[in-house]
């Protein structure tokens, strides 16, 4: 595994769309719309960098499983609990790659007619893009590549470590050695 974002690059960036985000919601109450699993660790760091009122839920699409490449197939596992009609939402996701996942929620959410949709991205893979969609908020962009920590995965493992990894599973180290 090779070290690709540090802990205080990813704090850095982090801290930058909270500012952000902090200033476009003037005036605003935020409910953030957290996708699970990847997403747990940046929104609750995002949500502490954002000085607004704010609540969060949750909802679950289908991952990558022991893959690291995506399906293109999205499932829905877990739906939110809360009523987003005439609220503004703001969806946290991990990684926008091919652009299906994010979509997908797009358009799922939508349809209960919340007053304003926006996303924010920690990682913005853009190789892969097959859908003409783009983030509102990126902390990082990047080419190319799989990568593990700060939540994100390798079938359910790594994301615990605090920084971000690029993986090789082909070359599967035990987690002591990152
Ligand atoms: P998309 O639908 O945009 O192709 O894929 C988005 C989802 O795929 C992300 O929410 C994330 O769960 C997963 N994903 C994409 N790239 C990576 C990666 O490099 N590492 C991990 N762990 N998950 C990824």
């Amino acid at each position: 595994m090779k070290q690709l974002y540090t802990k205080q690059y990813i704090a850095q960036q982090v801290a930058r769309l909270g500012i952000e985000i902090d200033r476009d919601y003037h005036n605003k109450e935020i409910l953030m719309i957290v996708v699970l699993k990847g997403a747990m660790m940046f929104a609750a760091d995002l949500a502490r960098e954002i000085d607004r009122p704010l609540s969060m839920d949750f909802i679950q699409v289908s991952s990558y499983g022991g893959q690291t490449a995506s399906s293109g197939e999205i499932t829905f596992k877990k739906d939110i609990e809360t009523d987003i009609y005439g609220k503004d939402i703001l969806i946290v996701e991990d990684i926008i790659d091919t652009g299906l996942t994010l979509q997908i929620l797009k358009q799922h959410l939508l349809k209960r007619k919340p007053a304003s949709l926006k996303t924010c991205t920690l990682i913005d893979k853009q190789k892969h893009r097959c859908v003409p969609i783009e983030s509102d908020y990126c902390g990082i962009t990047m080419d190319d590549g799989f990568i593990v920590g700060y939540g994100l995965d390798y079938d359910e493992l790594y994301r615990n470590l605090d920084a971000i990894y690029t993986f090789d599973p082909t070359q599967q180290l035990a987690q002591g050695d990152a």
